[in-house]
């Protein structure tokens, strides 16, 4: 077969073309690669590193590499609590999600408070507290004991005068109650 000289400049300006573009777009699917790899870098460190899988991922390097691909967002690691949401808006650079209490997986805790300056002391509370997490001497201005209380919500309404109110409890390290949210992995009992 007789190729014309034309045809064969052709052919070879197009495969060098091909080889080019070939380049460049690997080229530029690796640089994004790459930002995407320290972005998670970044966002990893900023979290607890206890691989504790409340954030719905099996750990922070996969939830890090998840909001660094776009696919979920800054406010799911319970655990880390607020700074940890406002770190990991900061590198994403966005704005930190106002509506986490409807998007998180894990409703916050919530614990009973009395407003002591209102208790009179009557103990009637102390009586439904399933977990006696209620301490005061009658006619002394009660308390709970925030780490015993399960805000089952059964002392509010029994107080006459009306001091206990139950109230969300922001997650920390420090206060995070483990025992009250056990772990539980797929697979495992
Ligand atoms: S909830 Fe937070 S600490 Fe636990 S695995 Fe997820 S990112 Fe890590
Ligand atoms: S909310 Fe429940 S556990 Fe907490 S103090 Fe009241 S009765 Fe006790
Ligand atoms: S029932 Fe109310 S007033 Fe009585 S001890 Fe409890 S908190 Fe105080």
């Amino acid at each position: 077969m007789n190729i014309s000289p034309d045809a064969l400049q052709f052919i070879i300006y197009g495969a060098i073309a091909l080889f080019v573009l070939g380049i460049v777009l690997s080229i530029l699917a690796r640089s994004k690669g790459g930002g995407d790899d320290e972005i998670a870098n970044q966002l990893e460190k900023a979290l607890p590193g206890a691989q504790c899988a409340q954030c719905g991922y099996p750990g922070c390097r996969a939830y890090a590499e998840a909001m660094a691909n776009g696919t979920a967002s800054c406010n799911k690691c319970t655990p880390g609590g607020q700074d940890t949401i406002d770190n990991l808006a900061s590198i994403l650079g966005v704005s930190v999600p106002t509506d986490e209490s409807e998007d998180a997986i894990f409703t916050p805790r919530k614990v009973a408070i009395i407003h002591e300056s209102l208790c009179t002391g009557c103990t009637k509370c102390t009586r439904f507290c399933p977990v006696d997490a209620i301490k005061g001497s009658p006619r002394n201005a009660h308390s709970v004991i925030e780490n015993e209380c399960i805000g089952c919500n059964e002392c509010v309404n029994k107080c006459p005068e009306n001091c206990i109110e139950l109230v969300r409890l922001e997650p920390t390290l420090a206060n995070y109650n483990w025992e009250l949210r056990p772990i539980r992995f797929k697979g495992t009992n």
